[in-house]
């Protein structure tokens, strides 16, 4: 399918350079007073033609206007400054006097060369039209070959070219190579798409330095990842350090990871084993002491184990296999903790695997879009249970819901949790809504937008796992927020031996800048609870007080405690 677009957009492209090709009377540049009348006369009729006295003014010139083709003596094309300073994709017909400067001429890079003097007016003219046109042929195939920020290969060509080294040399041992860089996207956020660009272009020529020698084949797949099909090697951890080497003196300092799969036997079509060095080089994500990964059979069984879950999903949901736990979130701003709220998570009790973590399967749905379907249950299970909790123990209680990265970007988000709020007759301040903190990473602007009609409809937003992200605080002040939940990793930092709570504090001094309260979550003990408590810190959540518990359990604690 992916090809099949491909290809289609290929022909597309060379349907409309034919056209274009086609239409125009080509512009010839000549540099060759001697000739000129004679020149003049033989193209006037096919071409537009342009004289120059010398060099220089023909350069002045080329820097406003792309000529097709120049003319010039040879003489001029012995000056090394003014071969430098032509437009790479200019077609160059150089004029000689004999076989040696014919050869010459190509030595200096023209795309043909002619012994004066100039055959008939059909010769010549057919001889130019050759030129030009295999030079425009070529400049096509190389845009639909390359990558034109990088010059490297794109990735159909990649694939394409990769499957014919396996064609001509089944037997030679090979390795799929894929570079990523750490929170790419960052870059971009913070320095701007030009410095992103630069950093991805230094990226290519390293890797073309480090890789040409030994014939691999370099390929741009995407944004970030680089693709390299080359022969076995053992010192991929040299190369990786050499290249990390090199960028840690950058200004930005970006950080390469590579993963490989090694490609025995060659079972697997080419695409897929790329697929897989992305997996393993996806396991090194963010780890600052390994940067290498290979696929191996723990992955291989993981991936089959997700392929499962995304086979039995459809099923699973349909036979009540998601369950929605809740786990109740307490105030402690007066002298006994209240229950406040809860937060809705979901459980994958599965027919015989047992219980799914969430861990597990809600990112692998993320990167496929199921996710979109499985919160919109969530939602709805959450808003039917607080209506139903309401009936029985007449009592209006908040829950919280996840919203994921890639629910925000569906334009019908909106109106889909109108509809829940509709059909359950539920006000948007009863289904708050938890948004991690690193959503507004990516796209920062159209992230706010989003969260912002959120909170314009009445939705209260938390932000979740607030510190792991990267957000400034002029950021912050700009996101719509109503709660922050402090990331249950500086709980766990805060309270180990030797711990500081200093993190803590600072999220609460900023929750107050702010104006809004925090939550922290994961709270396990009451020595955490107290200090939280001490700290100015106004709702917990945690083991301490409760698992997430299902509906039923839930029930009891609405109907045993103050609210
Ligand atoms: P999260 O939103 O940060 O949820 C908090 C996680 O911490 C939950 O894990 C919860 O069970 C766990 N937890 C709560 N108190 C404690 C504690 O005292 N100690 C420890 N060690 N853990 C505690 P869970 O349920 O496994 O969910 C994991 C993550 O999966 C969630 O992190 C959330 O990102 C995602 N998730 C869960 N349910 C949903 C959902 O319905 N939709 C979406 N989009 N994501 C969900
Ligand atoms: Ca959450
Ligand atoms: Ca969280």
């Amino acid at each position: 399918m992916r090809i099949r677009k491909a290809k289609n957009r290929m022909k597309t492209i060379m349907n409309r350079k034919e056209e274009i090709l086609n239409d125009r009377k080509r512009k010839i540049a000549i540099i060759d007073p001697a000739n000129e009348e004679i020149i003049s006369e033989l193209l006037k009729n096919s071409y537009e033609t342009f004289f120059f006295h010398d060099a220089e003014t023909f350069l002045e010139q080329n820097r406003i206007e792309a000529f097709d083709l120049l003319i010039c003596d040879i003489a001029v094309l012995r000056k090394e400054g003014f071969r430098h300073a032509l437009r790479k994709d200019m077609a160059i017909l150089a004029l000689g006097r004999n076989r040696e400067e014919e050869a010459e001429a190509l030595e200096y890079g023209a795309s043909e060369s002619l012994i004066l003097p100039l055959p008939r007016r059909e010769v010549f003219e057919r001889k130019i039209d050759r030129i030009i046109r295999l030079e425009e042929y070529g400049r096509i195939i190389w845009e639909t070959e390359y990558d034109p920020l990088t010059g490297l290969y794109n990735s159909l060509y990649f694939f394409r070219y990769a499957e014919k080294i396996d064609q001509f040399y089944p037997d030679s041992d090979m390795d799929a190579l894929v570079f990523d860089i750490d929170r790419f996207h960052l870059i971009n956020e913070r320095y701007g798409r030009k410095e992103g660009d630069r950093i991805l272009k230094k990226i290519a020529k390293d890797l073309k330095i480090v890789f040409d020698s030994c014939g691999a084949l370099i390929g741009r797949k995407e944004s970030d990842t680089f693709l390299v099909y080359c022969r076995h090697q053992e010192n991929y951890r040299k190369i990786l350090s050499e290249l990390n080497g090199d960028l840690v003196r950058d200004r930005i300092k970006p950080v390469l990871r590579l993963g490989i799969k090694r490609c025995i036997g060659k079972t697997e079509t080419i695409e897929d084993r790329f697929d897989r060095a992305i997996q393993a080089c996806d396991i090194v994500k963010d780890n600052y002491e390994n940067r290498i990964a290979y696929y191996d059979r723990r992955m291989f069984r993981k991936e089959l184990f997700c392929q499962r879950l995304v086979i039995e999903f459809e099923d699973a949901l349909a036979n009540g296999e998601f369950q929605v736990f809740y786990q109740p979130k307490f105030d402690i701003r007066g002298k006994e903790p209240v229950l406040a709220s809860a937060e809705a998570l979901v459980r994958w009790k599965h027919h015989s695997l047992g219980e799914i973590s969430p861990v597990l399967f809600i990112p692998l749905f993320e990167s496929n879009g199921l996710i979109r379907k499985l919160d919109l249950y969530v939602w709805r299970k959450t808003a039917e249970q607080i209506r139903e909790w309401q009936k029985r123990y007449g009592k209006l209680i908040p829950i919280s819901v996840n919203v994921s990265r890639i629910d925000l970007y569906d334009p019908c988000l909106c109106e889909q949790l109108q509809a829940i709020l509709k059909e359950y007759d539920i006000q948007a301040k009863l289904l708050p809504l938890e948004i991690t903190e690193s959503v507004y990473e990516r796209d920062h602007m159209t992230i706010v937008e989003r969260v912002k009609e959120l909170k314009q409809i009445g939705f209260p937003i938390e932000m979740d796992d607030f510190g792991t992200g990267y957000s400034t605080l002029s950021l912050i002040r700009r996101m719509p927020v109503d709660v922050l939940k402090i990331d249950m990793s500086f709980i766990r930092e805060a309270f180990r031996e030797n711990g500081d709570t200093g993190m803590i504090g600072i999220v609460i001094d900023i929750a107050r800048y702010l104006k809004v309260p925090t939550i922290a979550e994961g709270v396990e003990d009451q020595k955490q609870y107290t200090a939280l408590k001490r700290m100015g810190c106004d709702i917990v959540q945690g083991y301490y007080f409760s698992k997430p518990v299902n509906a039923d359990i839930f029930g009891s604690f609405i109907e045993n405690k103050k609210i």
